[in-house]
């Protein structure tokens, strides 16, 4: 093997952790340990391309367990945390914030705690691994609440406010992390991304359940008037994203990272409704144009109104920029959930968790 780090990802079985293992192994300079709870947005299906590789390796755990954890950083060895591991979606916050509260804000201290523990050590037995030690903690721009103007941009700077349990929770970790970095010195680094979409996006969330939804020719349910602005980026830009930071961005430091994708939820549907008429013409019965099934459902309470990101220090002070556009974007991922119908229909009936806990599967 070629790995010249070890990199442990929390929360690899997950949309956008997935994106990150495949972008590590393809690399081929890291040794990949994904370390995962397989929680209902967890599923190993998504890592069917890096099973089997020398240099990744899966272990089920829970962020929560400070003792397992203390164990495996100590087998490991690692030079590099990416996080990745929290409960990630905003309606389940609303119904049930405990797991938010568990996972995100007490999950990440224990994480914190045994890097800190390991790290104390590292510096101790061996000096110049702990100097390049890194704790690289993933969020979310839903931490800075929501924009009013047309123009407003969050940047690194601006203020905390964040509206749901879900946002609450991924702040509050933020703040742990950057104080872990201020009091103890661990060496850290954050960055805030806008909304992701992209291949092995769990089907509840907008995007893929607009694309499933309309191919069975069930309604296509818009918040509100639909007028919400969030800015897009393609989900394998973030994991090059988060691995340059990981690997070149400075400690201490925050990096925010958007693609410059501003759009309403209805220009999201009805570019996906026009985008399914040319990719898959022949339409579930009834069903004229997909933009039919468009259905305005009663608003989510406390729901931002308008989300957008400035990721000019990212492009400035690492290179990075994003390589899809959203038409371009948009079309690998409806492609994606057409030739890839096995991995959304096993989600949907529920056997992607029956199988990897090796019991049958209830109908
Ligand atoms: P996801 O819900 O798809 O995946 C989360 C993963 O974490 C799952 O594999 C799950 O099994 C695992 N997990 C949950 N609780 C755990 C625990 N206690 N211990 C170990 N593993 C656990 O989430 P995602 O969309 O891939 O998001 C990943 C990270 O990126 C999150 O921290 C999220 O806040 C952040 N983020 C997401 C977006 C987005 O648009 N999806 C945007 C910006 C930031």
């Amino acid at each position: 093997s070629t790995a010249t780090k070890t990199v442990i990802v929390t929360g690899g079985a997950g949309f956008i952790g997935s994106a990150v293992v495949r972008e590590l192994i393809r690399r081929g300079d890291t040794r990949v340990i994904n370390l995962d709870k397989l929680t209902y947005a967890g599923n190993v299906e998504s890592l069917s391309d890096v099973e089997g590789n020398p240099n990744y390796h899966f272990v089920q755990a829970d962020i929560c367990d400070r003792e397992h954890l203390g164990r495996l950083f100590a087998e490991f060895q690692p030079d590099v945390v990416m996080h990745l591991a929290a409960e990630s979606h905003v309606d389940r916050s609303i119904d049930g914030p405990a797991a938010f509260i568990e996972t995100n804000i007490i999950g990440t201290y224990q994480l914190l705690e045994a890097a800190r523990g390991y790290w104390s050590n590292l510096k101790k037995v061996a000096p110049a691994k702990a100097e390049g030690f890194r704790f690289h903690h993933i969020s979310t721009d839903e931490v800075y609440g929501d924009l009013e103007g047309p123009d407003e941009l969050f940047t690194e700077t601006t203020a905390y406010a964040p509206s749901s349990p879900y946002s609450a929770s991924k702040a509050s970790s933020d703040h742990l992390v950057r104080a872990w970095g201020r009091t103890y010195g661990l060496p850290v680094v954050i960055t805030n991304c806008s909304n992701n979409y992209g291949p092995y996006h769990f089907p509840e969330k907008l995007i893929p359940l607009m694309i499933l939804n309309a191919l069975a020719g069930k309604a296509l349910p818009v918040y509100g008037d639909g007028k919400q602005v969030r800015d897009w980026l393609y989900v394998e830009d973030h994991a090059r994203a988060l691995i340059k930071v990981a690997l070149e961005g400075a400690n201490g430091e925050t990096y925010n990272i958007g693609g410059h994708n501003e759009k309403q939820n209805i220009e999201v549907v009805q570019t996906l409704c026009s985008l399914l008429e040319e990719l898959a013409p022949a339409k579930p019965a009834g069903v004229e144009h997909y933009t039919d099934l468009i259905t305005y459902v009663q608003d989510r309470p406390g729901h931002d109104l308008r989300y957008a990101i400035d990721a000019s220090k990212i492009e400035r002070e690492l290179g990075w920029t994003p390589e899809e556009t959203f038409e371009s974007g948009l079309r690998k991922t409806v492609q994606w959930y057409l030739e890839n119908r096995s991995w959304w229909q096993r989600v949907q009936d529920g056997s992607y968790q029956g199988e990897r806990m090796g019991t049958a599967v209830a109908p």
